[in-house]
């Protein structure tokens, strides 16, 4: 990619004619259709595919190997990528999310050692919040650690961690003073996934991806890989939720599930389409506000919850969409019935996961009902 000024038209002119060529070298490693869905390792590949051809932290300083865009018009590039059906995985937690945090929260130490790697493609991040009796009540969680001279020692256990197993860092959420107040003695800290100490198992999911489940057994962590302040952990967490709550990739997934309806569907179906059109507009825009509220350093939790939820539902409601306009064979993965190169299937598999990832549905409305409307906890 050429390093012109990021104007929205042009970089999302060349995104298109990258992702384009990407999509059809995936095809043809012939891993990227595995059911529909994309292979951990083809997001790993993609990514680096993304480093090379300059399209990580499009928003980021030119120093660090960004292209100084607009926030917003960033995430209208984010809504294509989802668009062309890439596996976007490691972009979406090292970058949008885990990225965007560092360059909010971190050090000018901390933004030197990992933005220019992640803007390369040459380092990739998981994220280390859920433990198994910590999940929606984040605040619950158990795993230690302990300053040791100028090292933090973590021992603990992770669930659901996407892509510990292709990670080189893990975005780590510990409790680091259990004497404070819940939400108070935890902190954010970078854990080196090649570390001794880290055991990672893979589980496969009904989605066709696969989840890590994380062991932490006397990992040591250098305290400069703290992000933000010690004890002050609770707010990097919730900011890096709303990076990762701004989902317009999943409305760009969504809106080519439609536009492979609209091919099909009958003039009974139409109104259905457009009604989701319609919602699927109204997330984007809710996409597009959060992220100019984050960029504005102004309250955003209610709004980025909104775009989550909405967008969550949006994809519930194309799901259904997909069964009642092509039927059950719809859902058929192999074989020479299979449609849409079996990515409808796995769309309509994996897109109840986005009713829990990123914190839950109930959760998302939690948040709008008392941080949005002012309601009582
Ligand atoms: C595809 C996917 C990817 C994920 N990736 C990661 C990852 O990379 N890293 C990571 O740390 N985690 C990850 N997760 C885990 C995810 O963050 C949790 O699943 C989520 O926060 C819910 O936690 P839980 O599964 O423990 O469910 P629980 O918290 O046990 O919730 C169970 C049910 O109770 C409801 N509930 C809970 N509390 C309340 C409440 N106060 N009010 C109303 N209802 C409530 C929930 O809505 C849910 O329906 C991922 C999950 C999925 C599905």
């Amino acid at each position: 990619m050429s390093d012109t000024a990021g104007r929205l038209t042009d970089v999302a002119s060349e995104v298109d004619a990258w992702a384009f060529a990407l999509g059809k070298e995936l095809d043809e490693r012939g891993e990227n259709l595995h059911n529909g869905s994309p292979a951990d390792s083809d997001s790993r590949f993609a990514y680096e595919r993304m480093g090379a051809a300059g399209i990580i932290g499009l928003g980021w300083p030119r120093d660090l190997g960004g292209r100084e865009m607009d926030p917003v018009d960033v995430v209208k590039i984010e809504e294509r990528l989802g668009y062309h059906w890439l596996p976007l995985c490691g972009y979406l937690l090292s970058v949008k999310t885990i990225g965007n945090t560092i360059m909010k929260f971190g050090t000018p130490d901390l933004i030197a050692r990992f933005i220019p790697d992640a803007t390369a493609g040459r380092i990739m991040f998981c994220q280390g919040f859920s433990e198994p009796e910590a999940g929606s009540d984040l605040a619950s969680l158990r795993t230690r650690a302990v300053k040791q001279g100028d090292q933090w020692v973590v021992n603990g256990h992770k669930i659901w961690t996407s892509s510990a197993e292709i990670a080189d860092w893990m975005y780590l959420a510990v409790r680091t003073d259990p004497a404070l107040p819940r939400h108070k003695g935890l902190s954010v800290m970078l854990l080196d996934m090649h570390a001794p100490g880290v055991h990672v198992d893979v589980h496969h999911t009904l989605g066709g991806g696969t989840f890590g489940e994380v062991l932490l057994s006397d990992v040591d962590v250098s305290a400069d890989n703290i992000l933000g302040e010690v004890n002050g952990g609770w707010t990097v967490l919730m900011g890096s939720l709303d990076f990762e709550r701004v989902t317009s990739e999943k409305v760009g997934v969504a809106l080519w599930v439609l536009d492979q309806l609209d091919e099909v569907a009958e003039r009974t179906h139409r109104r259905s389409l457009l009604a989701l059109r319609g919602e699927l507009e109204a997330c984007r825009r809710l996409g597009h506000e959060a992220t100019r509220l984050i960029a504005n350093g102004d309250r955003v939790s209610r709004v980025s919850s909104m775009c989550k939820l909405s967008v969550s539902l949006a994809m519930q409601k194309a799901a259904a969409l997909i069964v009642e306009i092509l039927g059950p064979q719809a859902l058929v993965e192999r074989g020479p019935a299979v449609r849409a190169a079996g990515r409808l299937a796995a769309f309509h598999r994996s897109s109840v996961s986005m009713t829990l990832a990123g914190g839950s549905c109930d959760i998302q409305r939690k948040v709008i009902a008392q941080q949005g409307l002012g309601l009582p906890r």
